[in-house]
């Protein structure tokens, strides 16, 4: 175990504003707490900044002792690199602060915080910018991956929308990156994940967006999900950029409006929301209901932030988790079999594979307009393994192998950084893409020792 000298732990808590939290100490177990309950790690400090200036003093801190550092946002990464053993972590879970103009159209908000916080303070000015699809995740490490949600085919991806950015760096220096300041590191903050400092605050641009829009989800049974993914394929290949339609593949929570004989049973549900005016979504969402007959369904008008949050519940802190994903720029029939054959073993209630439709605006910019190189992504697919029992490990995670093997050969080969679970080094390059040699070049000039190294890292060789 590291050991900081009671002189050492003085000079860091000496001007540092918020708490700092060691081994033994109250609020330390908790503080160490992350997403994914299959991260168990022990640091050797956890400082909770409460400041620009303490994050400083924490990089400053780590560096000047050689210490591991790790950076918490949301702490929602599956990886589980918000923490670390044994080394110090930046803890930004106390500043959240979000501040939005509305005749601007403009949002800060401090790294952090949650979307369920961007999302409350722009959306009570009917605005909002793309994020993602749970609302407890973190700003921060879902922007510094691309980060897309149900409003990226309209909008782009979360980092299209990215005005500035003000970043500690490795040597403790306070800049502020966008298209005119420090360009290259705005340009590698917008995918490059964490590697290049600590995001104090970001500016995002907003768009005006409900607060009131047509959303829900439309159930089919898994017998037809074969027929239901063909004709849903067709149908999200002409639909505006409004128009968001998910599928997600899994046993049917005990959801009021499907019958109770469904319950914890397999289904195909279409989860999607229409980002205009909800009459002319109506119409355009019809067909959806015709793909066969469908179990149940739950659509209306509901504010966005309520979609935003719907599916928290299935997606809580504190269950253990291994995720494998690729992306599609298309669904091949072969797919659609090995999907339903590995939905037929589901190893836990818990477990499901996602189809996250994004193309439209996300496809848009040239792939060297910013670090995030998937703009050939159509589909993100996610299989979720999720369970509570560390004696099912192994047969979860094995189910989880087995099904992005046998979905390989269907995918383009590039998988989206922010999914990528912490025994996957072997496909970092392949999350960078052909942007990879231009982060390492601005890796070198920003964090030549690779003090940021806590994250899908690119070397500085
Ligand atoms: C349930 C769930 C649903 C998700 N849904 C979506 C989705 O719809 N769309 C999507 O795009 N992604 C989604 N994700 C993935 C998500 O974007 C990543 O897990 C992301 O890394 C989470 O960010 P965080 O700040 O919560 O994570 P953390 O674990 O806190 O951080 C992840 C990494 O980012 C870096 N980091 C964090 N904060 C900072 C900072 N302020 N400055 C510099 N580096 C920092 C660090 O390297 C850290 O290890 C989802 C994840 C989960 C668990």
């Amino acid at each position: 175990m590291t050991h900081l000298s009671a002189g050492k732990i003085g000079e860091l808590k000496s001007g540092f504003k918020g708490e700092i939290l060691l081994p033994g100490d109250g609020g330390y177990e908790g503080a160490r707490r992350i997403w994914n309950a299959m991260i168990d790690r022990r640091p050797a400090v956890i400082a909770r900044c409460t400041s620009t200036q303490d994050v400083v003093q924490g990089v400053n801190f780590a560096r000047e002792n050689g210490l591991l550092l790790a950076v918490r946002g949301g702490g929602h990464n599956i990886a589980g690199n918000a923490m670390c053993d044994d080394g110090f972590v930046i803890d930004l879970s106390r500043m959240k602060a979000v501040r939005v103009d509305p005749a601007y159209r403009r949002a800060t908000i401090e790294g952090g915080g949650t979307l369920a916080d961007l999302d409350a303070a722009t959306q009570a000015h009917g605005l909002a910018t793309p994020t993602g699809i749970n609302s407890t995740t973190g700003i921060a490490g879902l922007t510094l991956g691309g980060g897309f949600g149900w409003l990226s085919r309209k909008f782009g991806m979360t980092i299209d929308n990215l005005e500035s950015a003000e970043v500690v760096t490795a040597s403790g220096e306070v800049v502020r990156a966008s298209a005119t300041e420090h360009p290259d590191l705005f340009w590698a903050l917008k995918g490059g994940s964490g590697n290049f400092g600590v995001v104090t605050r970001f500016e995002f641009r907003l768009h005006p967006v409900g607060p009131e829009l047509l959303s829900g989800l439309i159930v089919y049974p898994i017998s037809k999900a074969k027929s239901v993914l063909q004709q849903y394929r067709e149908f999200i290949a002409k639909a505006p950029d409004e128009l968001s339609v998910w599928t997600v593949l899994r046993h049917a929570p005990p959801l009021p409006f499907l019958p109770e004989s469904v319950h914890g049973k397999a289904i195909v549900a279409l989860a999607l929301i229409y980002a205009g005016d909800p009459k002319k979504g109506e119409s355009l969402i019809e067909p959806l209901r015709s793909f066969g007959t469908p179990l149940g369904e739950h659509v209306g008008v509901q504010p966005y932030v309520a979609w935003q949050q719907v599916f928290d519940p299935l997606l809580a802190f504190g269950a253990r988790n291994y995720w494998k994903s690729h992306n599609f720029s298309t669904l091949a029939d072969g797919l659609f079999d090995a999907v339903i054959e590995y939905i037929g073993t589901l190893p836990s209630p818990q477990c499901e594979i996602f189809f996250g439709a994004i193309g439209g605006a996300t496809t848009r910019p040239p792939t060297e307009s910013a670090a995030y190189p998937h703009r050939d992504a159509l589909f993100v697919m996610n299989v979720h393994g999720r369970w509570d029992d560390p004696a099912d490990d192994k047969r979860c995670i094995g189910w989880a192998r087995d099904f992005f093997k046998a979905s390989a050969p269907y995918a383009t080969g590039g998988v989206y950084v922010n999914f990528l679970t912490a025994d996957e080094a072997d496909r970092v390059r392949s999350a960078y893409g052909s942007n990879y040699d231009r982060l390492v070049q601005v890796k070198r000039k920003y964090d030549p020792g690779n003090l940021f190294r806590m994250n899908q890292n690119i070397s500085p060789g």
